[in-house]
């Protein structure tokens, strides 16, 4: 009876997950399914409107289906050692333009010989990119984010330090569920996405705000 109980509870888990899914993904659709039957009719002014904002909401369903994918399960398959200075310095060439529009100044703090970690790269890649633009994106008057790489005793720490406007407490508590953004064209995925895949890698993954001073992200992961 308890196996049966634990089997429904989960097809409840898929079957919110699901539901917020296609709401997620139905808004866009609505939206462009409008704009197609009207684009024909419309002066060419209009049409160019139409599809740009075509082409958002596009973009949209295409960033949901993307981050969704990394859900799926992990594929140990694919783990290999590699050197996480590297991924980050990578993920910081491939931001910086957008962090210095927004007066966002990425400053690194690399810890020398800090071991290899056996892991899928693109996917904490993936991670890191979804850190470093949250900083920027909470950082909207400009100032810094911290990237550090340091060795605890069986494991790696990155920290990514910004000082954006920070996350309040009742908001914090719902870092990570799904769907849950403050931002007009955020998806809420970014977050609940980089914490499986630290999961996925027997890491760990902690948030601390404060309002007015910054968020810290923490992740830790072993050193096999
Ligand atoms: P999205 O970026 O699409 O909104 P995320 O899962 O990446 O989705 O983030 C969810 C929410 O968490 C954001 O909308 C924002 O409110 C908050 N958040 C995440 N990172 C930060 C940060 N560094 N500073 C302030 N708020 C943040
Ligand atoms: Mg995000």
């Amino acid at each position: 009876a308890q196996e049966r109980q634990v089997h429904s509870e989960k097809l409840v888990a898929v079957g919110e997950l699901a539901a917020g899914i296609a709401h997620e993904i139905r808004n866009p659709l609505t939206a462009i399914k409008g704009f197609v039957q009207i684009l024909p009719s419309s002066p060419p002014e209009k049409q160019i409107m139409y599809s740009k904002l075509i082409n958002g909401e596009l973009n949209r369903v295409e960033n949901i289906v993307n981050e969704l994918l990394v859900l799926a399960k992990p594929n140990v398959k694919q783990y290999k050692p590699a050197n996480l200075q590297a991924s980050l310095v990578e993920v910081v060439y491939l931001l910086e333009a957008q962090a210095n529009l927004q007066n966002v100044k990425l400053v690194t703090q690399f810890e020398e010989d800090v071991p290899e970690i056996v892991c899928n790269e693109n996917q904490l890649k993936q991670v890191f990119i979804n850190l470093t633009k949250n900083a920027i994106e909470a950082t909207p008057l400009g100032g810094t984010l911290t990237i550090q790489l340091c060795t605890l005793v069986d494991s790696v720490e990155i920290q990514f330090r910004d000082t954006g406007e920070g996350i309040p407490p009742d908001k914090l508590k719902q870092l990570g569920n799904p769907f849950f953004t403050t931002k007009e064209s955020g998806t809420g995925l970014g977050l609940l996405v980089s914490k499986r895949i630290i999961e996925n890698h027997q890491g760990s993954f902690y948030i601390d705000s404060q309002v007015g001073t910054g968020t810290t992200v923490r992740i830790v992961l072993p050193i096999k």
